[in-house]
C-alpha cells in the first residue's frame, strides 16, 4: 500500500480512493437524523461523530452534524483544505482504523438524500456543438447561433426548488404542445421528453451585492461539481420559449448526484479551453487552462448511448461565474449553475437524445431498436470519471432517475 491510498477494505486503486473523498449526506436505519459523509470506496464516514472524538467543540463536527452541506461550504476555502487534511490522514494512516471503523456505513445500508439546500439555480448553454445543433433544428431557417452567443455565456434561471436527488423518479410532465405542422396548440403529455447531461457547479461562499466575482475568485467561492441531468420536454419548449426563453419545458425536475465533488479533487483535472473567437470582454477573460477534462456516459437502461467531453465546452464555469455577477447580481451559499448540455463534435458524443436522434428524425438504434425520446419506464443514468491527482481516476457523483407515465 503506497502513502497515497485508504485503509477502507475496497478502497485503494478503486475510483473513490484518498484522491477523490466527495461528500454527501446520509442517515441510516438505526439513526434517521440527515448529516453529512465522506464517501471512501463503497463506505461513507460519518464525519460529525468521528471529529467529535477528537474534538468535542469541533466547529467542523458542528456544521457535518447539520441536514446539508450548506453550513460547511459556507466556511470557506480554509476551512475545507482543512477538512480534507483531516480525512486524509484519519482514512489514510492505519493507526486511526480501529477507533474510525465503528462509523462507516455500507453504501447498501444508507440513504442518501439532496446533498445541498439550493439556493437559486442558473443553467448555461456553453457548448458550441449543442448550440448549434439546437439552432439548426430549432431555426432551420437562420444562422444556428444567434448574435450573442460568442460574446457572453448564454443562461436562464430555473426552478430550485424541482432540483431533485439522484434517483428520483421523473414523472412526465403534461403542457401545451404544437408542432409547427399544427394550426393551434393542445393539452397533453409531453411526447418529446429528453435528457439533457451537464456539469453542476455549487456556490460555496456567496458573494457582496452590488460587487462582481471576478474570474481569478472562481475557487473562493466554487465548492466543487455534481453529475446534473436537466430533464427537457422538447415538444413544451419549443412551443414556450419564443421571446423569453425556457420555461415549463425545463422547470418539473433537475436531477443531481448525490455526491458533491469538492474542487480539490479535481486539480489534475484542469485542462485548456478549446479556444474563444472572439476574444471575451474583460471581465470574462480567463487563463486557458480553465477547462476540465471529464468524461461523460449517458446510459439508456443501462446501455451506454453517448459518450460526450467535458473539455469540448467553450465557455469555462469561472466565466459563468462571472458572468452571473456582472450587473452586481449577488450569489449565495448553495446556489446551483449547471453548463449547458455536453454535446461534443462527434454523433456519438452528444448530450441529448434530442441531438443523437436528429430532432427525431434520424433515431438511433440500442440493441436493435430504433430510439428517440424517452418512453415511459426508461431509466436514464449519467457516469463521469476525471484524472486524479495521485495519477488515476476518479468518479464524480452519478445521476439517474427513471421515467414514470404522465398523471
Ligand atoms: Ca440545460
Amino acid at each position: 500500500m503506497t502513502l497515497s491510498t485508504s485503509w477502507v477494505d475496497g478502497a485503494a486503486g478503486s475510483l473513490f480512493d484518498l484522491d477523490n473523498l466527495p461528500y454527501g449526506v446520509f442517515s441510516t436505519r438505526d439513526d434517521g437524523a440527515r448529516r453529512v459523509g465522506v464517501r471512501i470506496g463503497d463506505h461513507v464516514l460519518d464525519l460529525a461523530t468521528v471529529a467529535e472524538v477528537g474534538d468535542p467543540a469541533s466547529a467542523l463536527a458542528a456544521v457535518w452534524r447539520t441536514p446539508s452541506l450548506n453550513a460547511f461550504m459556507a466556511m470557506g476555502p480554509e476551512q475545507w483544505t482543512v477538512a480534507r487534511d483531516w480525512i486524509t490522514e484519519v482514512l489514510r494512516d492505519e493507526l486511526h482504523a480501529e477507533r474510525t471503523s465503528p462509523h462507516l456505513h455500507r453504501l447498501d445500508a444508507v440513504e442518501l438524500h439532496l446533498p445541498i439546500e439550493i439556493g437559486d439555480y442558473v443553467d448555461f448553454y456553453a457548448s458550441l456543438q449543442h448550440a448549434s445543433n439546437v439552432g439548426r433544428m430549432f431555426r432551420p431557417d437562420q444562422e444556428p447561433l444567434l448574435p450573442n452567443w460568442k460574446h457572453l455565456p448564454v443562461g436562464y434561471h430555473g426552478r430550485s426548488g424541482t432540483v431533485v436527488p439522484s434517483g428520483t423518479d421523473i414523472v412526465r410532465p403534461c403542457g401545451q404542445r404544437k408542432a409547427p405542422t399544427e394550426d393551434s396548440p393542445t393539452f397533453g403529455p409531453s411526447r418529446r421528453l429528453d435528457i439533457e447531461a451537464e456539469l453542476g457547479f455549487v456556490v460555496g461562499v456567496g458573494s457582496t451585492l452590488g460587487q462582481r466575482v471576478g474570474t481569478d475568485a472562481f475557487a473562493d467561492h466554487t465548492f466543487g461539481v455534481v453529475g446534473l441531468n436537466d430533464w427537457s420536454a422538447r415538444d413544451i419548449q419549443a412551443w414556450e420559449y419564443v421571446p423569453l426563453g425556457p420555461f415549463l419545458g425545463k422547470s418539473f425536475a433537475t436531477s443531481i448526484s448525490h455526491w458533491v465533488t469538492p474542487l480539490a479533487a479535481l486539480d489534475a483535472a484542469w485542462t485548456d479551453l478549446p479556444g474563444q473567437d472572439p476574444e471575451p470582454l474583460d471581465y470574462l477573460r480567463v487563463e486557458r487552462r480553465s477547462g476540465l477534462d471529464i468524461e461523460v456516459e449517458v446510459l439508456l437502461n443501462d446501455i451506454v448511448v453517448s459518450r460526450p467531453p467535458y473539455s469540448s465546452m467553450y465557455w469555462s464555469p469561472a466565466q459563468m461565474l462571472a458572468h452571473t455577477t456582472a450587473n452586481g447580481a449577488s450569489v449565495r451559499t448553495g446556489d446551483l449553475w449547471g453548463s449547458g448540455t455536453i454535446s461534443g463534435g462527434e454523433p456519438e458524443q452528444r448530450g441529448s437524445f434530442l441531438e443523437l436522434s436528429w430532432g427525431g428524425a434520424e433515431p438511433f438504434t440500442v440493441f436493435g431498436v430504433e430510439r428517440s425520446f424517452l418512453e415511459d419506464g426508461d431509466t436514464v443514468t449519467l457516469r463521469y470519471t476525471a484524472p486524479g491527482t495521485s495519477g488515476g481516476r476518479i468518479a464524480l457523483g452519478e445521476v439517474t432517475g427513471r421515467v414514470l407515465p404522465a398523471t
